[in-house]
């Protein structure tokens, strides 16, 4: 690294493990005397703006454009979820917990770790290093970003690691009852009442690539999957049309009930490798499949495997 601004920067479609990652990996890296800033790729959603305001931090600048910039990214490593112009930027760092699909042709710092969330791999190395000093707010926000990470210890990317490190940041900051804390977290964007069906899907949206092949997985995580039976046609026109923009062979919502942990897949375009990915019918383009939780664990892999 040299002395030009280092950029600390999540995933498009920010959710509160990419901002909070960002924001205290930044904090470190400036508290041992980088030029660090914590940046966003996008607009923050509900939950993230209750976690920064309960800890009294403020909203990270917005990168429109991240060409000829220094990045360091956390939580994500794959191009198509990066800032735009993160092709052109110099990537001097990757901290992520998902699958590795990324080239670069100089040495770089890669750290990746199969834990629940990017915030646990952070919050380890901060509480462990000898020239940082982990406050109260900060171990707050990581604390809520591993508790929404996880769904709240319910998704299977959850290990003990996560529990563990949980577990040290609740003694900071006081609080007692995790499971009561994490629902609260996890309720500020479970609703999409007053959201356009397009707002709804780009709430937490990611591309993948398999071969020549695009395809896309959004995901909302709800108390209730009322709201969005409801709305069923609706969100699957909006499926449709996204994949006539942008060539995805086929898109998916997954609606995840965080209470009864299962999903509701809303599916378009070609949807026999989804049927034959989770070995169901869909009906109306859409199937509830019990059990499925993590887009990153239960959905992708079957798709990567038929997509072989
Ligand atoms: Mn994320
Ligand atoms: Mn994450």
């Amino acid at each position: 690294m040299d002395n030009k601004k280092i950029y600390v920067i999540g995933h498009k479609s920010p959710d509160t493990d990419s901002v909070v990652s960002a924001i205290a990996y930044a904090e470190y890296l400036r508290g041992v005397g980088y030029d660090a800033d914590p940046a966003v790729a996008g607009q923050i959603n509900p939950e993230t703006k209750f976690v920064l305001k309960k800890f009294g931090y403020h909203a990270p600048q917005i990168l429109e454009n991240a060409a000829g910039l220094a990045l360091a990214l956390v939580d994500h490593n794959e191009q198509s979820q990066m800032v735009d112009g993160g092709d052109q930027a110099r990537i001097i760092e990757v901290i992520d917990h998902h699958k590795i699909n990324f080239q670069w042709n100089e040495p770089i710092i890669f750290m990746s770790q199969p834990l629940g969330s990017t915030a646990t791999i952070v919050s380890q190395r901060l509480l462990v290093a000898d020239d940082f000093k982990m406050t109260t707010n900060l171990a707050g926000m990581l604390l809520s970003a591993i508790l929404s990470d996880t769904v709240v210890f319910k998704s299977p990317t959850c290990t003990p690691i996560d529990r563990q490190v949980a577990k040290r940041l609740a003694t900071i900051v006081g609080i007692t009852d995790l499971l009561a804390f994490g629902i609260e977290v996890k309720k500020q964007k479970s609703s999409i009442n007053g959201l356009t069906a397009a707002q709804v899907i780009h709430s937490d949206f990611k591309e993948f690539e398999a071969g020549a092949l695009k395809f896309a997985i959004g995901q909302i995580e709800v108390v209730d999957l009322a709201e969005a039976d409801a709305r069923r046609s609706e969100l699957l026109a909006e499926l449709d049309s996204e994949i006539k923009t942008a060539g995805y062979a086929f898109a998916i919502l997954m609606a995840t009930d965080i209470i009864n942990e299962g999903s509701q897949l809303l599916a378009a375009g070609d949807i026999a490798v989804v049927e034959k990915a989770f070995n169901v019918k869909l009906e109306n383009g859409s199937i509830y499949i019990k059990g499925m939780m993590s887009r990153k664990k239960d959905a992708l892999p079957p798709l990567m495997e038929v997509l072989k």
